[in-house]
């Protein structure tokens, strides 16, 4: 499926800037669901053929599931039924406002469609394809393949990555980003007492390599910043980006699809953060960042995570 298929047509331009209460609750997931072993991860799904009408992948490769994984497709399911109650109210803006903002956004543009039920029929139909079959089988079991997470394991590790062999192989790097127009680099570092190699131009970070990233300064991140940076094993330097009340990975993979809900990246976060049983991801190497660059998880969602097993 191409960036331009028409089904995953997203109005990216006039979306709120907001991360969607099951992003939050699929990071707890993970955080409460610990590492995932290697002999986890799937060899050969095919996500663009994957659907809810298949056999499960890992029941079919006999290996065992990942415990996030479990805990964050009965959120899904969950989260869907808890919004059935937005789509009887699709024309009360005070119940509206208490909607995901994305879905409100769309249910508000719903009232004023000239057909505003079948608007309504085909928002219900489009949110229910996103948490059955675009978040579960093309996007959480796409990451939990060899081929993408694992590939952050690195070559010698052993087959269980906790947190701590995680980081050893990737780092979460305190940096500060300097715009275009910023001094250098050097420059910059030594007029503030700070270590050169923890003062990065943004053009230089992996994320300005691909339209399909997002830099920080096109989040409305005023630079210079000092930002939690995650250099990878794979050779990648993304930004992890505060965006609304959390953290957003700036790489491709995610920025690609907007229905993306985590990227490998923020999968490795979210077994550090759960390790640290802390919503803040840690600092590895590098300089200090403000809570808001390290606040890996809302507040409003860390407690309210409910056991589904
Ligand atoms: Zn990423």
């Amino acid at each position: 499926m191409s960036g331009t298929d028409a089904l995953h047509d997203y109005d990216v331009e006039t979306d709120p800037p907001a991360i969607e209460p099951v992003e939050h609750r699929i990071r707890l997931d993970f955080m409460a669901g610990g590492p995932i072993r290697r002999d986890q991860l799937l060899e050969k799904y095919n996500s663009w053929k994957g659907s809810p009408e298949n056999t499960d992948p890992w029941k079919q490769s006999g290996k065992a599931k990942p415990v996030g994984l479990k805990y964050a497709e009965e959120t899904c399911s969950r989260t869907f039924n808890e919004e059935e109650r937005y789509y009887d109210f699709f024309e009360d803006d005070r119940a509206l406002s208490e909607a995901p903002a994305f879905l409100a956004h769309r249910l508000r543009q719903c009232q004023s469609a000239t057909d505003p039920e079948g608007a309504l029929h085909s928002e219900r139909e489009r949110r229910e394809n996103w948490y059955r079959k675009l978040i579960p089988w093309l996007n959480l079991y796409q990451v939990l393949k060899e081929s993408s997470y694992g590939t952050l394991f690195g070559s010698g590790a052993g087959p269980q990555l906790n947190a701590e062999a995680l980081t050893r192989q990737n780092t979460l790097v305190g940096m500060v980003v300097l715009g275009d127009d910023d001094q250098t680099p050097s420059k910059y570092a030594r007029s503030h007492g700070l270590p050169a190699k923890y003062v990065i131009r943004e053009a230089d970070l992996s994320c300005s390599e691909s339209s399909a990233a997002a830099r920080p300064s096109e989040f409305g991140i005023e630079l210079p910043a000092p930002l939690l940076v995650g250099k990878y094993t794979t050779g990648g330097r993304y930004p992890f980006i505060p965006w609304s009340d959390g953290l957003v990975c700036s790489c491709p993979y995610k920025h690609d699809q907007p229905w993306r809900v985590l990227c490998k990246h923020e999968l490795l976060a979210a077994v550090v953060a759960g390790d640290q049983d802390s919503i803040f991801l840690p600092v590895t190497k590098g300089l200090d960042v403000p809570h808001r660059a390290r606040r890996f998880v809302s507040p409003r969602f860390s407690s309210s995570r409910q056991e589904t097993s």
